[in-house]
């Protein structure tokens, strides 16, 4: 069935796989809903968008993203409240950082009315896909990779947007936390470089040295600057807070860090509590010292998919270091991402404005 909306085409399942899917027991990233969303960029201007059934796409085999990695990438997400209308949470922030990502990689911004009209007639197509409740909510990835076919070495002339959606679940637990690895070998960003954009080869970058550090022991690996190894920049595909004495502390956005949405909301949520926060260079050897007098009490890494996620201890230079085992009441980790969780989640007034309300 086709029917055509004042904008978007769109093609419905004839038949949901809802029904296949156990809820309860979803591996992050890994269930797709019904419908997927597609706008092609060609002669130099976006086309009319289609809305179809979730399904591999045609590529050529010598389109540039598969040679040169023009594509780039967002993680968002929606939630359902009790009353059946569907939240998104500071949705603008990454329409914006997309075009950011894309600039960097030579590729055309995706306009604003374009990303929020198919975002959200996907979103209202498979609501019934967004379940209610405490820990659930819609993983949004949006992408946008080069297909324009030949291996010559410059940007495309084509390019694809997409919208997938996922829906997850929390996966956090309280009192439990991963331990990390302080890089003093390999780096994730340079100066000048791609460490800001959501790009796709940042992450494949990062695989072989988190590999190495999961053989070593470690889950994750909390990336340094690249010229001396000496400030604490992100942590794994998050960014990093440490907490010393009351002090919650993270380092200042810049070419080679992803200005995060939950690093910003936690940042404003600590200080509406009367948390001291520093935004400022953090070096590895105020967090080892810290760790050995014992003033470093908490680090966790903040990102859109766990909203906040704990370190129970790291490694530098052979040494191993503990972080104490807080009561939940204590650690500033649960007590921010609940305050965070519950805005998303519409259960607690939006005092910062960040909630957005996909309208029927
Ligand atoms: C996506 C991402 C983050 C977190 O950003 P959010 O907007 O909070 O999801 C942090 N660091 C890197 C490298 C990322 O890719």
């Amino acid at each position: 069935m086709r029917t055509e909306t004042q904008n978007i085409s769109i093609e419905k399942v004839t038949e949901s796989r809802i029904n296949e899917v156990d809820f309860n027991n979803l591996a992050f990233g890994s269930v797709f809903t019904d419908h997927m969303y597609e706008c092609d960029f060609k002669d130099g201007k976006w086309q009319t968008p289609v809305i179809k059934p979730y399904g591999p796409i045609m590529m050529a085999p010598s389109a540039k993203v598969f040679h040169y990695g023009q594509a780039v990438f967002e993680g968002m997400k929606a939630y359902k409240a009790d009353d059946d209308t569907i939240w998104m949470f500071r949705p603008e922030e990454n329409q914006k950082r997309i075009n950011i990502s894309s600039g960097r990689l030579q590729m055309p911004a995706f306009p604003k009315e374009l990303f929020f009209e198919g975002l959200e007639t996907l979103l209202k197509l498979d609501r019934d896909w967004i379940q209610k409740g405490e820990d659930n909510s819609m993983y949004i990835r949006p992408f946008v990779i080069a297909t324009e076919a030949g291996v010559s070495a410059s940007p495309s002339n084509e390019y694809k947007f997409m919208f997938l959606l996922s829906p997850a679940q929390a996966y956090f637990k309280a009192g439990s936390g991963v331990k990390v690895l302080f890089a003093d070998k390999f780096s994730r960003s340079a100066n000048g470089g791609v460490g800001y954009a959501k790009a796709a080869g940042n992450y494949a970058g990062q695989f072989y040295p988190t590999h190495l550090a999961q053989e070593a022991g470690y889950q994750q690996v909390v990336w340094t600057d690249a010229d001396k190894h000496e400030s604490l920049e992100e942590a794994g595909v998050m960014n990093v807070f440490f907490r010393v004495g009351d002090t919650l502390i993270t380092a200042p956005t810049s070419d080679r860090i992803l200005d995060g949405i939950t690093r910003k909301s936690i940042i404003q949520v600590a200080e509406n509590e009367g948390i001291k926060v520093e935004v400022r260079t953090v070096s590895v050897y105020e967090i080892e010292d810290a760790a050995k007098n014992g003033t470093l009490l908490e680090m966790f890494g903040a990102g859109t998919a766990a909203v906040v996620s704990s370190i129970s201890g790291f490694g530098f230079k052979g040494n191993d270091y503990e972080l104490p085992k807080l009561d939940d009441k204590d650690c500033y980790a649960i007590r921010l991402r609940k305050r965070i969780t519950d805005i998303q989640t519409n259960k607690a007034e939006d005092i910062f404005g960040w909630r957005y309300q996909v309208k029927e």
